[in-house]
């Protein structure tokens, strides 16, 4: 993919229901690119009625197109049709996605819109393979459970990769037979709108994918709380992910999935075979999307007798990246999502060093040549930290990443556990008994050996303990969270 202007790509400040563009009056908000902070459109805020339109149209578009009870086959159809046009429509969906997010059009091009249009490919393939159970009763009952679907899903989705966040959402809910309204972030929210076009030309029911547009506090609220919504799933902050709990608790006891923050831990005994590989891991694991990025790894632990070869390494990889400009082709450190939020990474790192740490590289805004205004963040490498600074407790969201030194392998455990977060691991080491030792002992939702991220299969669900969440996105585990399931007992005799 090459660069591209952006001033050449219009977007459209609206919200989409029903099949339409929604030109709503009312408040509204600047949209800014994180690459050089210029405000490029206006975006409506949904308020409360907006909201119960759309949810209102969902609920009888869902039932009037019979997309939850047509024979699944043809809703799996209609699915990889929808999948298919988003894999063809890269060259306008991915300068979109670029646009307006921190995601490099390279990366848009090569990684987040295949990603997203084989998530719903994926999906699309369990609409007419899971369905319910016939149970062991005895020979004078039947009795078995009916997968359904729960009606209207409300979805809220985060900025950090607009495209693929919203993928993990729609796909296992619309194959189990779900409409869906979607609440994009309001710092990233029109690549979508693209995305539920994309789904009603393949033949998904107009008013069955729904795109409301605005902030948490108004539009995102309303959409939990609407009466209509059988459940809700969620990807965000943990602080978010809890207000949006406890408003299920209290508009319908609603099921709700979150996908929420994260500290993750990379930990690196000596055996670790291949120290390049390994540094080319915790640099990915750090530098990707510029550590915007939920399992960031972003605290290293290492075995004291390796830890400057392989810090040596790692500081090289990301001494090469290059920050720039979302639409230039050659960009391999991304900008930061906001201005406030590269002054937030700044101070947790000063903060840091005034406590005693040092930082091996880093720890400084970039000044990228272009484009003035944009907030880019050195990667940084914060070597004697101490356990308690917010710099090793707090998500960052940032290229930032802490080491800590361990000489056994209780040391690292000790280090790796987290007062709060559980969302992944990574262990790197020869042996794999103690690989195996530390998969069973560590808090975590997902644990990478000798590999640090996700593979692109999507088979593997992704969730995590603790205060990083409740429940699964990808594998069978989203599709069936998006499912009810109703048990029948019958008296053959009766
Ligand atoms: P955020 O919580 O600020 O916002 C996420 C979404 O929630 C946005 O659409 C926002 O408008 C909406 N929202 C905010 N307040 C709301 C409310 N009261 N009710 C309903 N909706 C509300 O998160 P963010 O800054 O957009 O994203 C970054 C966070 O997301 C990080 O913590 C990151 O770790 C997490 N994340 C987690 C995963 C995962 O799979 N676990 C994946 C990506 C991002």
């Amino acid at each position: 993919m090459n660069s591209f202007d952006p001033g050449a790509i219009v977007v459209r400040g609206a919200h989409y229901i029903g099949g339409e563009y929604i030109q709503a009056q009312g408040a509204s908000l600047d949209v800014a690119r994180p690459s050089d902070g210029r405000v490029y459109a206006e975006l409506p805020i949904g308020d409360a009625d907006l909201v119960a339109h759309a949810v209102d149209n969902a609920w009888r578009a869902w039932r009037q197109s019979g997309w939850g009870t047509m024979a699944p086959r043809e809703r799996a159809r209609i699915l990889r049709r929808f999948a298919d046009a988003i894999a063809a429509d890269s060259k306008t969906l991915a300068p979109l996605e670029a646009l307006g997010s921190t995601r490099p059009v390279r990366d848009a091009f090569a990684w987040d819109v295949p990603f997203a249009a084989e998530g719903i490919r994926f999906y699309a393939e369990f609409a007419d393979k899971i369905g319910g159970d016939v149970a062991a009763t005895d020979h004078g009952h039947l009795g078995m459970t009916i997968a359904e679907p729960y009606g209207v899903v409300g979805a809220i989705a985060p900025w950090n990769f607009p495209l693929v966040m919203a993928s993990w959402k729609i796909g296992p809910a619309l194959a189990a037979g779900n409409a869906v309204v979607l609440k994009p972030s309001e710092m990233t929210p029109f690549s979508v709108l693209r995305l539920a076009e994309l789904a009603i030309e393949a033949g998904v029911p107009a008013g069955v994918f729904n795109v409301v547009q605005g902030d948490g506090r108004t539009t995102g609220d309303a959409l939990v709380r609407h009466p209509l919504i059988g459940k809700v799933t969620f990807t965000g902050s943990t602080r978010t992910g809890a207000a949006i709990m406890a408003a299920c608790a209290h508009t319908g006891t609603k099921p709700v999935t979150l996908e929420l923050g994260g500290k993750s831990p990379q930990i690196v005994f000596a055996d670790a075979p291949r120290l390049d590989d390994v540094a080319r891991r915790i640099a990915s694991g750090i530098a990707t999307n510029a550590g915007q990025v939920c399992v960031a790894g972003s605290r290293l632990l290492v075995e004291r007798s390796i830890a400057e070869p392989l810090i040596e390494r790692i500081e090289r990889i990301l001494g090469g990246l290059n920050a720039g400009a979302t639409w230039e082709a050659d960009t391999t450190l991304a900008p930061i999502i906001s201005t406030p939020q590269a002054q937030r990474i700044d101070a947790i790192v000063r903060a840091a060093l005034e406590e005693g740490a040092q930082a091996r590289c880093g720890a400084r805004r970039v000044e990228t040549g272009a484009p003035a205004g944009g907030a880019y963040y050195a990667p940084t490498i914060l070597e004697h930290v101490s356990a308690d600074s917010t710099a090793v407790r707090e998500e960052i969201f940032g290229p930032v990443l802490t080491v800590q030194t361990f000489d056994s392998e209780d040391e690292a455990l000790a280090l790796a556990a987290h007062a709060d977060y559980g969302l992944a691991a990574g262990v790197h080491t020869a042996d794999v008994g103690r690989a195996l030792r530390l998969v069973r002992k560590l808090e975590a939702g997902t644990v990478w050996v000798n590999r640090y991220g996700r593979s692109n299969d999507f088979v593997i669900p992704t969730g995590g303990y603790k205060r990083s969440g409740i429940g699964k996105d990808l594998g069978k585990q989203a599709y069936e969270a998006n499912l009810r399931f109703k048990s029948v007992l019958i008296d053959l005799n009766g």
